[in-house]
């Protein structure tokens, strides 16, 4: 745990607003009234400490994404927004982590007086947040990223011209743009294929989220499976730049993938807890990931993969606890585990990799000595 603290890591796959501290989450919505769900309650522990976890049940996908509902109820507003930019990367920091990519979806919010506040406004508080952390983090931060998230399709058009137009007026911040959500909504061959086209054109990496549902090439009653499989095929052709989790991926698309290698965003706690493989006991968990229905194969074959959170709020993880947890679950050694670091740093957005790459390897050669 120790060495995987200290390690210089880099965060690829966080949503802004799954990263929301626990603590944050209860004094928000007490303060706006809202009152969260039963699995909110049901699925958090008391404090930062694991085993003080009181859920004894995995976060399914259909109950984290009700517990996503609530959360822009309680950040509803410009003060909020800043509150958990401004948390998210202090979080970061304390982790280790040099490099972030946030993602989120743009929102209209208000101020405080009441003022709307629009999607430009939402992610001007983040990229501001992120400057002015940054210029105080300044040797701990080679770079804070952030990325734009889409859902409904005109949202996507909006979402991706905001990030387009900010990228062309010189914005640091904005690496790339990704889709996210709830995977049984919209599809992307029919729905995003054309919006994400746009973001290539306009040289914006993209990630989408893939097989996070059960999928098949042919099935007489179950057309949902063949739909999830024709979506997951569609969104391999297009082939974006990174994948998210890509759990479920059928044995054909699973042998296409080995070919193209899209490097594969792993957020080993979210996807053992939303496939239902394990609750959070750190035993169970820990056999959850080794039964990660592609993880071993990844490690194996040295598949680009990256370590990633996904929501450590909604998950209660850190970065830190999840390269412990893979490292124990596969009994990986010290060099194996700052490899696979260093190799990820190749599937960054921001273009500064080498740089990036060259600051990592030297800290953890420090770190493993002669
Ligand atoms: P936000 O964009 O509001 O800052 O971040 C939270 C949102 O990220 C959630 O409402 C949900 O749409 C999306 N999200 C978080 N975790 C996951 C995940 O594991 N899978 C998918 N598909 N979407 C997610």
């Amino acid at each position: 745990h120790e060495f995987c603290k200290r390690l210089p890591k880099i965060e690829l796959h966080a949503h802004l607003n799954g990263s929301i501290r626990e603590e944050t989450l209860v004094e928000l919505a007490r303060e706006r009234g809202v009152e969260l769900p039963p699995e909110f309650h049901d699925g958090f522990h008391t404090n930062r400490d694991p085993s003080q976890f009181l859920n004894s049940k995995p976060r399914s996908l259909v109950d984290c994404f009700h517990i996503f509902s609530f959360i822009p109820k309680c950040v509803s507003d410009v003060a909020a927004l800043e509150r958990i930019t401004r948390e998210a990367l202090e979080d970061a920091a304390d982790e280790n982590i040099c490099y972030i990519e946030l993602r989120t979806g743009p929102k209209i919010l208000f101020h405080h007086e009441g003022e709307v506040c629009t999607k430009e406004d939402y992610l001007g508080t983040i990229i501001r947040v992120m400057e002015s952390f940054e210029r105080r983090e300044l040797n701990r931060y080679e770079a804070i990223d952030r990325r734009i998230k889409s859902k409904t399709v005109e949202e996507a058009y909006e979402n991706v011209d905001l990030a387009i137009e900010l990228k062309a007026s010189g914005c640091k911040q904005i690496v790339g743009v990704e889709l996210g959500g709830d995977p049984t909504k919209n599809d992307f061959g029919e729905h995003f294929l054309p919006v994400f086209s746009k973001a290539r054109r306009h040289g914006l990496p993209i990630s989408i989220h893939c097989g996070e549902v059960p999928m098949a090439r042919e099935s007489r009653d179950r057309p949902d499976l063949v739909r999830a499989h024709e979506e997951a095929l569609s969104i391999l052709k297009f082939g974006p730049e990174r994948l998210g989790h890509s759990l479920l991926i059928s044995e054909d698309l699973g042998v296409m993938l080995d070919d193209l290698l899209i490097p594969v965003e792993v957020c080993p706690t979210s996807n053992v807890l939303t496939l239902e493989l394990a609750n959070h006991e750190e035993g169970c968990l820990l056999k959850g990931i080794q039964n990660h229905p592609q993880l071993r194969k990844w490690l194996d074959s040295k598949y680009p993969i990256s370590l990633n959170t996904d929501d450590a709020g909604i998950f209660a993880t850190t970065l830190t606890r999840e390269y412990a947890l893979v490292a124990k679950a596969f009994h990986l050694s010290k060099i194996d585990l700052s490899n696979m670091l260093i190799d990820s740093v190749e599937t960054i957005f921001d273009p500064g990799k080498e740089k990036l790459k060259q600051a990592i390897t030297t800290r953890v050669n420090m770190m493993l000595g002669p």
